[in-house]
C-alpha cells in the first residue's frame, strides 16, 4: 500500500484530463501494427520503454506482441501501450487484428474514449472496418479517420470521403488534406492553416522515415505548382460543402475528422497524435447500471474488467484481468470490491502489460489500463470499486452465428477438457452452451466469427493439453428465450432446433437453422419470447 496521502479530487481530475485512451480499428493489413509502432516511436514511450528500445536495440514496440501472435498463428489478445505526448498520457488499447469479428473487439471498445479508424487508401472501407465502425457507433465512441498508405497508388481523396459519408453515414471533416494524389504524396496541408505546406521527402537509402519541412504558400506554389493548387481547391470544396469542425458533433458521432498520411514513412502521424490530444475526449463520468446515474472521474476508485487472458506469456502460467480505470486512483496493493459478488480482495500483483513486457504499476488514474494477475474470481464485464459502491451496466453479448459441439479427443483427459472449456468461457473466447440433450460432456460452443473456433482448438491442445474435436451444427440464429419459451421449444421438437442454457449466466438461448425455420416457429407460437442479441453486421 502506498504511504502517500489519498489523492485529492482536483489531482485526479487533473490527471484524468491529461489522459487519452483510444484504440485503432481497421481491416487486417490496413497498417494497424505499423501505425501503432509509428505513434509510439513518434511519442515518448513511458511504461513500454523496454518494448520500444528492446534489449536487442531498436526493437519495434509491437514485436513482442506479434511474436506471441505468430506463435499462436493468430492475434488472440489485447493489451494497452502507454506513452507520453505533449504532456499527455496516451493509452493505446490494442484490438485483435484477425479478420473475424469477435466479441473481444467489442469489449476493447468499451474501454476506450475514442477510436482511430484506419483506412487503406487503395481499398477504401473494407468489411471489418465497417463492422468495427458500427460497434463504435453503438457504443457512442467518437471516431477519427486516418487514410493510410497515401504514398502508394490508391483512390481519389474526394471519392474516399464520399464513401465514408454514404456507407458509414458519418460526415467526414478534413483536418488535413494531401498534397498530391495517392502514390504521389508531396506533403500535407492543414485545414486550419492553408498558408503553409508540410512537405515530406524520403531520405534516399537509410531509414524509412520521411523528412518534414514547412513551406509558405508562395514556396509551395513555386515548388509544387498545380499539385499544391489542386490540393487547396479540393480542400476548399470539401470544407465549403460540409458542416465544418464542431467538437459536439464529433463527440456525438455525427462527424469524423479526417487525416491523410503514410504510417510506414511516418507522414501525418504527428498531426494524428496531436489530434488525439486536441480532439479526443479525456476520461469522463461513466454511466452506472442505475438509470441516469454516473460515476464522476474524481470519485473513489472504480474500474471495468474488459478483457481476461490466460497464459499470455508462456513463461508465466497466469491469468490477467485487464481493468480500465474509470474513476479515482488505483494503487497497487489496495483492496477493491467486485461489484457482482460484493467480495473484496487485495490487488497484490498489478502490472501494465504490453506484449510480454510487464511493468509494475504503483498508481494509475482514470483512462489507464491495469493488468491484475491471478485475480481468478474476475469475469469480463465486472465492475471493481473501492469506497462508494459502483456498478457499470453489463457488456452486451453479440448474437453468435456459428455453433459446434466440442468433445475431448482423449476421454481420459476430461478433467483438462472441462478446465480448458471453462477457462475459455470465462475469457469470453467463445460462449459455452449446455443443452439437456447433449449434457455438459459435449458443450456447444457458440461464436460470432468462425475463427474463434481455431483459437479454441489451438489453445485446448497447447495450453490445456486436451485436444478436441469440433462438430459443426447447422444453426445460424440464436434468440434469448425464457423458461416458458424453453418448454414450448422442447415440446415443438423441431427437427433442427433445440433449447440451450447458456452456462455462465443461465440465459436460455433458442437456436434455429435459418430465419425461415424461425419465422415458421414464430407463426405457430406467437407468444414465445424470442429476443435478438446484438447483430454485428
Ligand atoms: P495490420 O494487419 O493492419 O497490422 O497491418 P500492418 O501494419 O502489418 O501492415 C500491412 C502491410 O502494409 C505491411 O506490409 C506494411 O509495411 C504495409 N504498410 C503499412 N502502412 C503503410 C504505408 O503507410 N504505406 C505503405 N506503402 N505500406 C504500408
Amino acid at each position: 500500500m502506498s504511504s502517500d496521502q489519498p489523492a485529492s479530487a482536483s489531482h485526479v481530475l487533473e490527471e484524468a484530463s491529461r489522459r487519452r485512451t483510444f484504440a485503432v480499428i481497421s481491416h487486417p493489413d490496413a497498417g494497424k501494427s505499423t501505425l501503432t509502432e509509428a505513434l509510439a516511436l513518434h511519442a515518448q514511450a513511458i511504461t513500454s520503454a523496454g518494448a520500444v528500445h528492446g534489449k536487442g536495440g531498436r526493437k519495434g514496440v509491437t514485436s513482442d506482441w506479434m511474436e506471441l501472435e505468430k506463435e499462436r498463428g493468430i492475434s488472440v489478445t489485447s493489451a494497452a501501450l502507454q506513452f507520453g505526448h505533449r504532456d499527455h498520457v496516451m493509452n493505446l488499447v490494442d484490438t485483435p487484428g484477425h479478420a473475424d469479428f469477435s466479441e473481444d473487439t467489442y469489449r476493447v471498445l468499451s474501454a476506450v474514449d475514442c477510436a482511430i479508424m484506419l483506412v487503406d487508401a487503395a481499398k477504401g472501407l473494407e468489411e471489418q472496418t465497417r463492422k468495427l465502425f458500427s460497434v463504435c457507433r453503438h457504443r457512442g465512441v467518437p471516431v477519427i479517420t486516418f487514410i493510410n498508405k497515401w504514398d502508394r497508388r490508391g483512390r481519389e481523396a474526394l471519392e474516399l470521403l464520399d464513401d465514408i459519408e454514404n456507407v458509414l453515414g458519418i460526415t467526414p471533416v478534413p483536418v488535413v488534406w494531401p498534397v498530391g494524389n495517392a502514390g504521389n504524396l508531396r506533403g500535407l496541408v492543414e485545414a486550419s492553416n492553408t498558408e503553409q505546406m508540410r512537405r515530406f521527402t524520403r531520405v534516399p537509402g537509410g531509414t524509412h522515415k520521411a523528412v518534414e519541412e514547412k513551406l509558405t504558400a508562395a514556396e509551395a506554389t513555386a515548388a509544387e505548382g498545380e499539385v499544391w493548387e489542386t490540393a487547396l481547391e479540393e480542400l476548399e470544396l470539401v470544407l465549403s460543402s460540409g458542416p465544418g469542425w464542431d467538437p459536439e458533433a464529433f463527440r456525438a458521432g455525427k462527424i469524423s475528422p479526417v487525416f491523410f498520411g503514410a504510417a510506414l514513412t511516418n507522414i501525418g502521424v504527428g498531426l494524428l497524435l496531436d489530434a488525439v490530444v486536441d480532439l479526443a475526449p479525456a476520461p469522463g463520468p461513466r454511466p452506472l447500471a442505475v438509470a441516469e446515474a454516473t460515476r464522476p472521474v474524481e470519485s473513489d476508485f472504480s474500474g471495468l474488467v474488459f478483457k481476461i487472458q490466460a497464459n499470455m506469456d508462456p513463461a508465466h502460467r497466469d491469468r490477467i484481468a485487464f481493468v480500465r480505470v474509470c474513476s479515482g486512483v488505483f494503487e497497487r496493493g489496495m483492496n477493491v470490491t467486485r461489484a457482482a459478488s460484493g467480495r473484496s480482495f487485495a490487488t497484490k500483483y498489478a502490472h501494465t502489460v504490453f506484449g510480454a513486457e510487464r511493468t509494475v504499476v504503483d498508481t494509475s488514474y482514470p483512462g489507464d489500463v491495469v493488468g491484475l494477475i491471478n485475480a481468478t474470481a474476475l469475469r469480463v464485464g465486472d465492475t471493481l470499486y473501492a469506497g462508494k459502491k459502483a456498478e457499470f451496466p453489463p457488456l452486451p453479448a453479440f448474437a453468435p452465428e456459428h455453433f459446434a459441439v466440442a468433445r475431448p479427443k482423449d476421454i481420459s483427459r476430461s478433467k483438462q477438457f472441462r478446465k480448458g472449456i471453462s477457462q475459455l468461457d470465462e475469457e469470453g473466447v467463445v460462449q459455452v452452451l449446455v443443452s439437456d440433450r447433449r449434457g455438459d460432456q459435449a458443450p456447444v460452443l457458440a461464436a460470432v466469427g468462425p475463427m474463434q473456433f481455431d483459437v479454441v482448438l489451438h489453445r485446448m491442445e497447447h495450453e490445456f493439453s486436451s485436444p478436441i474435436t469440433l462438430d459443426h451444427l447447422p444453426y445460424n440464429i440464436a434468440r434469448v428465450t425464457d423458461a416458458e419459451g424453453a418448454a414450448v421449444l422442447n415440446r415443438a421438437r423441431l427437427v433442427t432446433g433445440e433449447t440451450l442454457t447458456r452456462r455462465s449466466d443461465d440465459v436460455l438461448l433458442a437456436l434455429f437453422g435459418d430465419k425461415w425455420q424461425m419465422n415458421s416457429f414464430v407463426r405457430s407460437n406467437p407468444d414465445v419470447k424470442l429476443e435478438t442479441l446484438i447483430a454485428t453486421a
